[in-house]
């Protein structure tokens, strides 16, 4: 195929490279990036559209996306597709679907997960939304990015799924997190606790795969200083998108407003930015010690 591809970052970057390695003609562009191994590159967004099977992005948010759209859509072929691969608003992803059904173009949003690690090794999740016939169309390229695609439903059901799950998944984080300081007092070995947990129904993701004691379970960013992993500064994105979504539907969410409120401030207040967000865990352990 001819891929186009925009947002050549931490993400984008690897994606576009396996695609390219693959075999796929890939060009891309990024306002800021020079380029990525074994892709040719464009002068500006609307070039790389321009002939191209399926035009990717891998931006960082609505906004930018919906900006882009705007200078790719009209120039693609009829019946290409743009696939996003940005974590957004529903809105927006929704917004940028409707726009290219106007040009005869298909659409898909399909946020990923798996983070730089996955995007390099070609292990990405993707949570796909959009007509059924787009969706089999970018399959194959799913099938080089990532291990696994789920079709959820039409245009912003991706985007929906990913932020339910990292709803989820910060306000696990935090019970585990808050739990460990709580056992710490309690006089718990960390070890013994980690033992019953992550076999009881206690147990999640965070406690079993992404443990954020140091030194317990399997090896995560808690032995790595809590070098990210995945950012704190990313899960307060996704937390606030899932808040901003659940304000537009009128969704009762009070963990999950709680979760970001509780992100906002160790990222901005705290100097959690560029922590992993599992380093909740040494901001619940200061209680008592300052
Ligand atoms: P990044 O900031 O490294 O990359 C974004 C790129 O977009 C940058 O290189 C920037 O120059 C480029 N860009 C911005 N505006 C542009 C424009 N108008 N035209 C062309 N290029 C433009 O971010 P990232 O970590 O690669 O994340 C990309 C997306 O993937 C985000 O939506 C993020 O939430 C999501 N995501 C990231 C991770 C992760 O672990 N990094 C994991 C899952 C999802």
């Amino acid at each position: 195929m001819q891929i186009g591809f925009i947002g050549l970052g931490n993400m984008g970057a690897p994606m576009a490279a396996n695609l390219a390695a693959a075999g796929h003609q890939v060009t891309g562009y990024d306002m800021a990036v020079p380029g990525a191994d074994g892709i040719a590159t464009a002068a500006d967004a609307a070039e790389v559209a321009d002939g191209a099977d399926v035009v990717i992005t891998m931006l960082p948010n609505g906004e930018i996306l919906r900006a882009v759209a705007d200078q790719i859509h009209p120039a693609m072929a009829t019946g290409a597709v743009h696939l996003d691969c940005s974590t957004v608003d529903v809105e927006s992803a929704r917004a940028v679907a409707e726009q290219a059904m106007k040009y005869t173009l298909l659409a898909v949003d399909a946020p990923v997960s798996g983070g730089v690690g996955g995007a390099a090794a070609g292990t990405l999740t993707f949570m796909a939304g959009g007509q059924e016939a787009a969706f089999a169309k970018v399959e194959p390229l799913f099938a080089i990015m990532g291990q696994k695609a789920v079709h959820c439903g039409e245009a912003g059901a991706g985007q929906a799924a990913k932020i339910c799950n990292n709803m989820i998944l910060g306000v696990t984080m935090i019970a585990t997190c808050e739990a460990f300081a709580l056992a710490d007092k309690l006089g718990l070995d960390r070890q013994k606790m980690f033992d019953v947990v992550s076999t009881s129904s206690g147990y999640s993701w965070s406690m079993n795969a992404y443990c954020p004691a140091p030194g317990i379970g399997p090896h995560s960013p808690a032995d790595n200083d809590y070098q990210p992993g995945f950012a704190a500064d990313l899960m307060l994105k996704d937390l606030r998108l899932s808040q901003h979504a659940a304000e537009v539907v009128d969704a009762d969410t009070p963990l999950g407003q709680h979760a970001t409120a509780l992100y906002r401030q160790f990222v901005e207040d705290e100097n959690g930015q560029g922590r992993d967000f599992s380093a909740m865990l040494p901001r619940f352990e200061k209680r008592g010690h300052r």
